[in-house]
């Protein structure tokens, strides 16, 4: 086969092609024009559409507009008065760069510019018909500037049938402009559909209000301001309580220096920070302005820059994590609950200093190879064999003596007003609060301090743990092995001892002295069958996680389980001792409130 000659593309076709990238709908064509309207320093910015912006998209702004000899090279493809030199790449303050969009629509619609600059009594137009572009003629016009992009996708036919109804497209573009209207208070945003006003966002002096429009109404109430930093990174915004979290995450929105962007190391740490507070597979609702110095982050990663690479990940995972999920224990969070007033910091153990705490302590995880070579023997592993005798009694959790089980608490616990609580159904706890009554659903209640017992023990060293007589032999699968052997510092640390027994089991050798009424091997089955189907994550943080999870939930009493008046009195003493006590460690509420207004209102008692 002979080569076809290599031709250099006309600059019409190029400009098409990339308007593939960058024009996907027209909510597409709606980010770019009020992108260009943000970064001309607009404080009003007009959105009009029709027909879902299929046969016109009309931005107007106030910004500085553009100069008559520059409105040629808006439409010409690379051109920019956003990068002045080449260091400015490393420097991006504004949302624009490339220098592509312009012309990119221009190339697929029938496009007009409207501008005029401060020092100019005029405005001037040109137009662009599909990459045939005018001169640019006086026109009336206000400062500033309109674009108006009409029948887009006539020549892309294919783009054009891809376009969905109406409808779809509007919400599309609704949607795209509150997310770019979010960050910027200092700036009102209207739009039009079919000449029917749709949204209207004035300007407002306070941030956070802008951010809320986002939000639904009922939300308003369970928000929580959000604002950390440490020396370059700035995080601000709000968050909601761990109830507002949805099946999607349409309530979460993130920014980087202004822009719009998905990341997922930063939901990563927003939804590690909520873990256990909501239920698995639920999107906390968060709105997040991260502000970093431009050279610290790349966000020419991207055609339409949703995407931006950061210098240090792990530093802002980090800060995101700490801030928000500090901002959440300092809050109570049972449903339905009228905030308190936080609980003065002292009284709250640091769940992040807890785990910093525990895995300073902890040897390096073993890798697969050192397993194989040392044939997994832990001999003077440094787990206590029977050493502890203050976790005998059998279900030491609600006795009295089980007190060193409990963190120990540095702080003075808080004053219990008196609490009388009745068992209903073997299952809830009624009790009376300062404001009205609490329901307890015994099991997540304990469930959750069993956890919050369980972590702040580890950070004073390995669980006390007993020595089986004789060792539970499970049969095991080669990955089953070869996974407890990498998690066989953490299971150590927990008090767990697991060895290797022939090729194909495991024997358990050691178990916690509080988990006696389990049967070992079957809970290291369980442990390792979540493991093989990577229903764990085996990073260290949260498998710690899992496994405690697996242990509380396990030790916890159950629904069904009669306790006696003064098991009762322990349980519900130790709620207010633990951190997050609203919520069992999987994320559902351990107690429900109704104040005594709720219960006026129900009654219709109110006016009485
Ligand atoms: P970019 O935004 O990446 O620079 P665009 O193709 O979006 O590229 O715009 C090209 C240029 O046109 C911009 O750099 C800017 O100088 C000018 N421009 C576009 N829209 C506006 C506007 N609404 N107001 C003022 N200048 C604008
Ligand atoms: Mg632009």
């Amino acid at each position: 086969m002979n080569p076809r000659p290599i031709n250099q593309l006309p600059a019409s076709l190029v400009n098409r092609i990339a308007a593939g990238e960058v024009i996907e709908r027209p909510a597409s064509v709606v980010k770019e024009l009020v992108e260009n309207a943000i970064d001309a320093g607009a404080t009003q910015i007009r959105v009009e559409i029709e027909d879902g912006g299929t046969t016109l998209i009309r931005v107007t702004d106030n910004g500085h507009g553009i100069p008559p000899g520059d409105l040629g090279l808006a439409f010409a493809p690379h051109a920019t008065s956003k990068l002045q030199t080449d260091e400015d790449l490393f420097n991006i303050l504004t949302m624009g760069f490339r220098g592509e969009a312009l012309a990119s629509i221009g190339s697929v619609s029938h496009s007009r510019i409207l501008s005029r600059v401060s020092s100019d009594d005029a405005a001037y137009e040109i137009f662009n018909r599909g990459g045939a572009i005018s001169d640019p003629q006086a026109a009336p016009g206000n400062i500033g500037t309109t674009i108006e992009v009409r029948n887009l996708f006539f020549n892309v036919p294919a783009r054009r049938k891809f376009l969905k109804g109406q409808a779809t497209e509007y919400g599309h573009i609704a949607e795209m402009l509150q997310r770019l209207a979010l960050p910027h208070p200092e700036v009102g945003f209207t739009l039009m559909h079919n000449n029917r006003s749709t949204m209207n966002l004035p300007v407002v002096a306070d941030p956070v209000e802008r951010l809320l429009s986002a939000w639904p109404d009922e939300f308003h109430e369970q928000r929580l301001p959000l604002e950390a930093r440490d020396a370059e990174i700035w995080v601000r915004g709000v968050i909601g309580l761990p109830e507002l979290a949805r099946p999607v995450a349409k309530y979460q929105y993130l920014y980087l220096n202004g822009r719009p962007i998905r990341d997922k190391y930063i939901q990563h740490a927003i939804r590690e920070a909520y873990r256990g507070l909501t239920e698995p597979g639920r999107h906390p609702a968060a709105i997040l302005l991260l502000t970093v110095p431009p050279t610290d982050v790349d966000v020419n990663v991207h055609p339409t820059k949703f995407e931006v690479r950061f210098k240090d990940s792990g530093r802002i995972h980090g800060l995101v994590l700490s801030s928000i999920r500090e901002r959440l224990l300092g809050s109570d969070l049972t449903p339905n609950a009228t905030l308190r007033a936080d609980a003065p910091a002292a009284e709250r153990m640091d769940m992040q200093e807890k785990l910093a705490a525990f895995f300073k302590q902890m040897p390096p995880v073993m890798s697969t190879g050192n397993l194989q070579d040392s044939g997994f023997g832990i001999q003077g592993s440094g787990i206590q064999s029977e050493t502890s005798t203050r976790f005998d009694s059998a279900p030491p959790i609600l006795s009295p003596q089980s007190s060193a089980l409990s963190p120990n608490p540095t702080p003075e616990p808080r004053a219990l007003t008196a609490i009388s609580a009745i068992q209903l159904h073997n299952s809830y706890l009624v009790a009376e609060s300062d404001d009205g009554l609490v329901i307890i659903d015994q099991h997540a209640l304990h469930e959750r301090i069993m956890f919050e017992e369980l972590l702040a023990r580890l950070t004073r060293g390995p669980l006390e743990s007993q020595r089986l007589l004789i060792p539970h032999v499970i049969e095991a699968s080669a990955r089953q092995i070869e996974m407890a052997g990498q998690i066989q510092a953490l299971l150590m640390k927990l008090g767990i001892e697991v060895t290797e027994f022939g090729p194909t089991s495991l024997a358990v050798q050691a178990f916690p002295s509080f988990l006696e009424r389990l049967e070992p091997g079957e809970f290291i089955r369980e442990l390792l069958e979540k493991g093989e189907q990577e229903l764990l994550d085996l990073h260290e943080e949260e498998l710690l996680h899992e496994v405690l999870d697996m242990m509380a939930c396990k030790a916890a009493i159950k629904a069904g389980d009669p306790l006696t008046p003064q098991e009762i009195e322990a349980l519900l003493a130790r709620r207010d001792l633990v951190e997050r006590s609203s919520n069992c460690p999987h994320g559902r509420p351990t107690t429900l409130r109704l104040s005594l207004r709720d219960l006026e209102k129900q009654f219709k008692r109110t006016g009485f």
